[in-house]
């Protein structure tokens, strides 16, 4: 609709980021004009997050916030994502500001709703499944980054783990044909993106219909056949995340030795390195299979850096339990690690356990876990010292002039001073000093071939 603007804000993952990339396009091109501006916004929208209670209730607490600004005229209001897709219609008798709900698969629904909701319609409601067809395009413009582009390959989870409410929100697991997304691919790379990040809730879940499936390229799965057919687009880098251990083939890191775009990193959640815990939380694998994946990880011709999740504190967790986890830890010698205490979260069988581990033992656990990480990770890190990595500079430093900041292939936070036109450009930078979660070095050659720094 011309002249009216639109602000939305995106809470969560890369897949709502995405989301919200898509969302804008659609919007921009419906006549909307985007603006930073919550307090003058004619149309404002959530783009939400449910994976914790917490993040939900921020959004109330925003919808309150933006509201207080307005002294006057009211924004329209909208929901949108994965808060939207499971409260649905209530969320209208719990905020009745919010005009339009939409859910995870409406996004190219969104402009006509809104315009809909413009023009006077009340309560407009759309958790309903995506469109035939759909068409998933991101204007270069609306994308977070000018170099570094996500590409959803597949939405939605089928594996109901005991203590998540993503299946819930996100629906089952669907995937993106494969033509399409080498086509986006290839596109990125005419518009000039460096790198690609193929994402979804499980990637490596990946099953087209057999139907799209492409012909010529190898591979034992779906996904690593993807993989190979993406590097082969010539992108400069390609990472992927999240990994799921039960479908984790050897063959992706067969795909990663073979081509030196696809990236060194895997991030593959283990949750906990007990398997009385594992099978509580209905994660369909036990540690010895976690470690099967870690050692292929490891057994890699280049070095592949591992990060992970872990839950401290799930209902029934014993302290021997928890102490099968920190064995799990050591062993794996994660470059990076997601900690999170368990929390209780409505509508998952979990919650309906009894969350029997008090707060202070999850603190606790929490710590030791942390503690016994950052000795790895002081390790690990130290080993680059000295090592040559090639970085895409993404950005200059806001705390530091001179300073600038970018990503190794290996998914290192790779700082050093330089000109701000090396902005978007790959450089190799030596490794001076290891910090505890980032690595700083300076430039050596800034005409770096990509495919020839291993790291
Ligand atoms: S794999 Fe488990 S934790 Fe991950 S999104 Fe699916 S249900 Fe949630």
């Amino acid at each position: 609709m011309k002249g009216k603007s639109v602000y939305i804000e995106t809470f969560g993952c890369q897949m709502n980021v995405a989301d919200t990339e898509r969302a804008v396009t659609l919007l921009r091109a419906a006549g909307y004009e985007l603006t930073k501006q919550d307090d003058t916004a004619d149309v404002v929208i959530f783009n939400t997050c449910s994976v914790r209670a917490r993040a939900e209730q921020k959004v109330f607490n925003r919808i309150g916030e933006v509201r207080h600004k307005r002294c006057g005229k009211e924004p329209l209001i909208a929901v949108t994502g994965c808060v939207a897709q499971l409260k649905g219609e209530a969320l209208f008798a719990q905020t009745p500001a919010i005009s339009v709900v939409a859910g995870t698969r409406a996004t190219d629904r969104l402009p006509d709703l809104i315009e809909r909701a413009l023009n006077g319609e009340q309560k407009l409601l759309d958790i309903d499944e995506r469109r035939k067809g759909e068409v998933w395009d991101v204007s270069p413009v609306e994308r977070h980054s000018p170099y570094v582009a996500f590409v959803p390959i597949i939405e939605g989870c089928n594996k109901f783990c005991s203590y998540c409410i993503v299946p819930f929100s996100r629906g089952r697991e669907q995937s993106r044909p494969p033509q399409e997304v080498i086509t986006e691919v290839r596109r990125l790379r005419e518009e000039g993106f460096r790198e690609v990040h193929l994402i979804g809730q499980n990637v490596n879940s990946y099953r087209p219909p057999p139907e799209t499936e492409l012909e010529g390229f190898a591979g034992a799965t779906p996904f690593s056949r993807l993989l190979r057919a993406v590097a082969a687009t010539g992108m400069e880098r390609v990472k992927f995340t999240t990994s799921f251990p039960r479908d984790f083939h050897p063959d992706i890191v067969r795909a990663i030795d073979e081509f030196d775009n696809l990236c060194n990193w895997v991030h593959l959640p283990v949750q906990s390195g007990c398997d009385r815990i594992l099978r509580a939380m209905r994660r369909g694998y036990k540690v010895a299979d976690y470690l099967a994946c870690v050692e292929s990880i490891k057994s890699a011709r280049r070095m592949i850096a591992l990060t992970s999740d872990i839950i401290v504190g799930y209902p029934g967790e014993t302290s021997d339990e928890f102490a099968e986890t920190i064995l799990l830890v050591q062993q794996c010698q994660y470059d990076g690690l997601y900690i999170f205490k368990y929390s209780e979260r409505s509508g998952t069988p979990a919650a309906n356990f009894p969350n029997d581990v008090s707060d202070i033992e999850k603190t606790k656990r929490f710590m030791a876990l942390e503690s016994v990480q950052r000795n790895i990770q002081r390790k690990v890190y130290n080993g680059y010292v000295g090592r040559k990595l090639s970085v895409l500079v993404e950005k200059g430093s806001t705390r530091h002039a001179g300073q600038l900041t970018g990503h190794s292939k290996c998914n290192k936070v790779i700082n050093f001073t330089g000109s701000l036109d090396f902005v978007g450009e790959t450089v190799e930078v030596c490794i001076l000093e290891a910090k505890e979660n980032s690595l700083y070095g300076k430039i050596i050659d800034s005409r770096v071939d990509p495919s020839s720094s291993h790291r």
